[in-house]
């Protein structure tokens, strides 16, 4: 008995849908991932508040509608090799790995890392590969990627994962200071990396992306 399936569907509906995500795929995803075991056993009956939420060290699990913002902006169809940057808890990684063929997930707080691998492991997500270091570097030697999603605030797009972009290819970023953001979605048109469209999709608020290519610690 999945004691927290209602509170699943009125996340979707009344959280995600209700706000204009209308990727089927997505949605049916979102319905289906169990949130509450990402989060720490204290907070499990918050896990599908219409909020993010602390996982240690600072960190959060973002608002479940931003991860579907961010999921949906990358048009997956399952045949997609993702780069994820800031895993955290793993739970972004989870639908990203139902979404797409294969996922690689960076991220900078190994005890972070080694719960979420834990996670993606107890739930069978074995089409994902998680590296602990800095995800502004990106992960050169299994790019190009057709997706990259950084799920911490930038102060400006790395030109080093716009090059581990495939032509076509989508990024999803919030840039901007320290306090808040913008979400873009930034497509790549060509062989040229200054070649690309930009998408502002909304303000946003998330914690600091910190590597050489972000934020200093
Ligand atoms: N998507 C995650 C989830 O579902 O739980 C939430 C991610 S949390 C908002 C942002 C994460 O980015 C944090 O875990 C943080 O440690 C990580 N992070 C920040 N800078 C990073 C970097 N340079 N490389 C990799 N991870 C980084």
């Amino acid at each position: 008995m999945d004691r927290f399936l209602k509170q699943r569907m009125k996340m979707v509906d009344t959280q995600i849908r209700a706000r204009g995500v209308t990727d089927e795929r997505v949605l049916r995803v979102m319905e289906k991932i169990h949130r509450h075991l990402f989060v720490d056993e204290g907070l499990i009956d918050q896990a599908y508040n219409d909020n993010p939420l602390p996982i240690g060290d600072r960190q959060t699990i973002s608002q479940p509608y931003i991860v579907a913002l961010m999921t949906a902006a990358l048009n997956l169809t399952g045949k997609e090799k993702v780069l994820e940057i800031g895993t955290g808890s793993g739970y972004q990684t989870a639908i990203l790995a139902e979404l797409a063929e294969r996922v690689f997930s960076i991220e900078r707080i190994a005890s972070l890392a080694a719960g979420a691998r834990k996670n993606l492991d107890f739930l069978n997500y074995f089409n994902v590969a998680i590296r602990v270091g800095d995800g502004t570097y990106g992960w050169r030697e299994e790019s190009p990627f057709d997706g990259i999603i950084i799920t911490a605030g930038a102060p400006k797009v790395p030109r080093i994962l716009l090059e581990q972009l495939a032509i076509g290819g989508r990024l999803i970023i919030p840039t901007g200071s320290r306090v808040s953001q913008e979400l873009l979605r930034i497509t790549r048109l060509s062989e040229d990396v200054n070649e690309i469209k930009t998408e502002a999709m909304c303000g946003c608020r998330f914690v600091d992306l910190i590597g050489d290519h972000g934020w200093n610690a």
